[in-house]
């Protein structure tokens, strides 16, 4: 078959905050070499900032350190943070801790709460300004290696294939873009970067990495509360259970709420959606919502393990940033000015190593720099501090509340030593456990197909299913035994059903949070790009 193939120094997976922030740091290194670096952008969503949901709080030191004058040049800043507590919730109450009684890990005073979506279509102007090629639209499906085994580029997905996988009559093969530095910022649980962690063994000397989903709605509602950022623990999950709500004000009457859940808690039967819609339900919940409006629902998921949790994030042709490479601070939910600085420390690496190598692939020797850079950093204290803290929430909160005591009091050095974790599917206790589902009211809460509607999903119908389960004969014999299908429960989406004992994948709908490739108790889908769509959030 014939392809197009081409060629740049640098091709980077994903236009999220990581991966642009690479893209503009490269940028500014070699314009101040006098070098001139092809640098091209891909990003699965048709539109840049589609698959980036509005409403999150960040830290602005790293986008302050790329851009000094972000607030003045039109960075999107939703809103700064005025005023900030943690709620304890019990069934019908809360406790308020706020000032100096709020943990320090949920003090948000003079971060931004910001629109990703906004926030990525900015960094992306910025690139292109610097002379990035940023190409929405081009989901990148295979790695390419060379005869040595160092990664030398990407496959796009091809187009135009039905759900036999066969050619239709617009059928267009993917393109070959061959790059010196192939760099994989695909967000959370990317699919490369699944593929590449386990055929270099890139975990061998990392804990497992471990995972929360996160439910959030933008709602419009009658009361404001612009610049104030809540968050919430206790109710209604269980004790062991490590998770919490946010709240956060956003302008124009628009509220960004969520729901973050481990994935450890070992029932089957969990039910994220429907635990999200259960929060909701909270009586200080429905005070706030009353009179108001869903607008957008989104699903994701976030790698909570850590630092120990990260994999070695780079090799022969190959570097690997922000979500990819497990760049979040569970502790204090926060992700974004990681994603930004491991960008840009992956830059500086980057420029090193393209330099050294005026032909073939980057060098893995000059790329393992970025692990001096990430040491010697802002970031790496940060997680240092809080390294042990996430493992002690998975022997139960007690364990956990102490983890994180120990860690605000000590700075840091305790707990010390490396807590061990185990993987969030080798949990799952066998049974058929239940879970209670709320009566959704299509006012306050909303069945999993309401909401995805609210998320804009759609895909092409006719095309690979891009969920792939790997043996159906497993989902029908031991996992039906021994776990009762826990697929038609995680999936925020409604994608998997049951329907006279056979599965049914309604790949349409689902709206890429990629809970099912990590949850699956056998590991038994994975997840791989579609031909296009997805999510669409625009302007939010
Ligand atoms: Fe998320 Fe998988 Fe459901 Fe898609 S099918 S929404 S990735 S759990």
């Amino acid at each position: 078959m014939e392809r197009e193939s081409l060629e740049v120094d640098v091709v980077v997976v994903g236009a999220g905050p990581a991966g642009l922030s690479f893209a503009i740091q490269l940028a500014q290194n070699a314009a101040s070499r006098n070098d001139e670096l092809g640098i091209l952008v891909l990003d699965k969503a048709e539109e840049i900032g589609h698959h980036q949901l509005s409403g999150a709080v960040m830290d602005p030191r790293a986008i302050l350190e790329m851009f000094p004058l972000a607030a003045e040049e039109g960075f999107p800043i939703q809103a700064k943070v005025k005023d900030d507590a943690l709620l304890w919730l019990s069934r019908d109450g809360k406790k308020t801790f706020s000032g100096a009684l709020c943990p320090p890990q949920f003090r948000n005073h003079g971060n931004w709460i910001t629109s990703v979506n906004w926030m990525v279509k900015w960094l992306a102007e910025k690139a292109e300004a610097l002379g990035v090629e940023v190409y929405p639209g081009f989901a990148a499906a295979k790695l390419l290696r060379n005869e040595q085994g160092a990664v030398v580029g990407v496959r796009t997905v091809d187009q135009g294939r039905n759900k036999a996988g066969e050619e239709k009559a617009n059928f267009q093969p993917g393109m070959d873009i061959c790059a010196r530095l192939t760099v994989l910022a695909e967000g959370t649980r990317g699919s490369l970067a699944k593929q590449l962690i386990a055929d270099e063994k890139l975990e061998k000397d990392a804990n497992p990495q471990i995972w929360g989903v996160g439910i959030k709605e933008i709602w419009e509602v009658e009361h404001p509360l612009e610049g104030t950022v809540l968050h919430t623990g206790g109710w209604p999950l269980e004790k062991s259970h490590y998770g919490g709500g946010w709240i956060y004000g956003l302008p124009q009457n628009q509220l960004s709420i969520g729901f973050v859940m481990g994935m450890d808690h070992g029932n089957a039967a969990f039910d994220y959606h429907a635990k999200m819609q259960e929060w909701k339900t909270h009586p200080f919940l429905q005070d706030l919502l009353r009179g108001g409006k869903l607008v957008r629902y989104g699903a994701k998921t976030v790698p909570e393990g850590g630092l120990f949790s990260m994999p070695r994030c780079w090799g022969d042709g190959f570097l690997m940033i922000g979500d990819s490479a497990g760049h979040m601070n569970a502790a204090r939910l926060k992700g974004l000015h990681l994603a930004l600085k491991s960008g840009m420390l992956g830059a500086d690496a980057a420029m090193d190593a393209l330099a050294q190598t005026a032909e073939g692939p980057a060098r893995k020797q000059a790329l393992a720099r970025v692990d001096a850079l990430f040491q010697s950093s802002w970031a790496y204290q940060e997680l240092w501090k809080v390294r042990n803290v996430r493992q002690g929430f998975q022997k139960g909160f007690w364990s956990g509340s102490l983890a994180a005591g120990l860690a605000t009091l000590s700075g840091g050095k305790l707990p010390g030593g490396k807590k061990p974790l185990q993987t969030d599917h080798e949990l799952y206790q066998p049974g058929r456990k239940t879970q209670p589902k709320p009566n959704f009211d299509n006012a306050l809460t909303f069945d999993k197909l309401t909401d995805v509607y609210h998320s804009g999903s759609v895909h092409e119908e006719d095309q690979p299913c891009h969920l792939v389960v790997l043996d159906a004969n497993l989902c029908q014999t031991k996992c039906s035994q021994e776990f009762a299908n826990p697929c038609q429960h995680f999936c925020p989406a409604a994608v998997y059903e049951w329907e006279d004992s056979q599965l049914k994948i309604n790949a349409s709908n689902c709206v890429h949070c990629k809970t099912c490739d990590i949850a699956d108790p056998y590991q038994n889908i994975n997840w791989v790009v579609p031909e296009g769509g997805g999510p669409v959030y625009t302007d939010m």
